[in-house]
């Protein structure tokens, strides 16, 4: 049985006197939730973060990091200054970055690269835009996203990534893929991972992220193939991460 997970990217919100405030309460319920949890704060709050919720069992990831190790990268953060505050997870390749910076799937392997370098668990984010999904793409565009990590990683380093099928066309839009879309995604998914490893396959988390809201978030996670939600904007709001949370059984 796969343990269910959800994460909430905070993307660029947030100020110290708001973060405290949804820390404390993600604090206080933690324990309650059966799902696994999990904040991607802006990297000026990572600490913060961290320092809150040290005692919780949530985790914190990051929303990026560097696809070089350390030097002369002016603004860049690496994954080993992550894990050195404490740090577990990171987001690579997040669609927002894929579009608004243009990182493709050569400059991805190499973040997780050094995520997995650094002890980081990677969550790989991967979907299909409107116009792909329109022309019958979308398994086509995932499954192309997906086969450079399984051709430059091992099993052994697969073994800590998670995998966030996001639909671009469904993140911060408020439309999400039904169900039945999702799964079919999430499933063809795993068949591709299976291929590398049927065992691995079985156990790797896959997670929907698209607007996913507490009014959703029940019957998406109710699909055998997915493992809880990767969560932007409804994670800046506690009593909808914590509903969406409480929706993971
Ligand atoms: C995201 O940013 O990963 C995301 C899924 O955003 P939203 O939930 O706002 O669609």
């Amino acid at each position: 049985m796969r343990q269910k997970r959800v994460a909430g990217n905070w993307k660029m919100n947030g100020d110290q006197a708001q973060n405290a405030a949804l820390l404390h309460a993600i604090a206080e319920q933690a324990e309650k939730t059966t799902a696994a949890l999990l904040v991607c704060p802006p990297f000026p709050y990572l600490l913060q973060a961290v320092a809150a919720l040290q005692t919780t069992g949530v985790e914190i990831g990051a929303q990026d990091c560097s696809a070089y190790q350390e030097g002369a990268y002016t603004g860049e953060v690496s994954a080993r200054m992550l894990a050195d505050l404490g740090v577990q997870w990171v987001l690579i390749g997040h669609s927002e970055r894929r579009h608004y910076h243009g990182e493709d799937n050569a400059l991805l392997v190499e973040k997780g690269r050094r995520a997995v370098e650094a002890g980081l668990k990677p969550i790989l984010c991967v979907g299909e835009t409107l116009a792909e999904r329109e022309q019958g793409l979308t398994q086509q565009v995932v499954a192309a996203q997906i086969a450079p990590f399984l051709e430059h990683f091992t099993l052994q380093e697969l073994a800590s990534f998670c995998i966030a099928y996001e639909p671009v066309w469904a993140i911060g839009t408020g439309l999400t893929a039904t169900p039945e879309e999702a799964q079919a995604v999430h499933a063809a998914i795993r068949a591709q991972l299976a291929e590398v490893d049927a065992s691995w396959a079985e156990q790797v988390g896959v997670l929907y992220g698209g607007s996913v809201k507490a009014d959703n978030a029940a019957s998406l996670f109710s699909m055998p193939d997915i493992d809880g939600g990767l969560i932007g904007g409804a994670s800046l709001d506690a009593g909808q991460f914590l509903a969406i949370a409480n929706a993971a059984e």
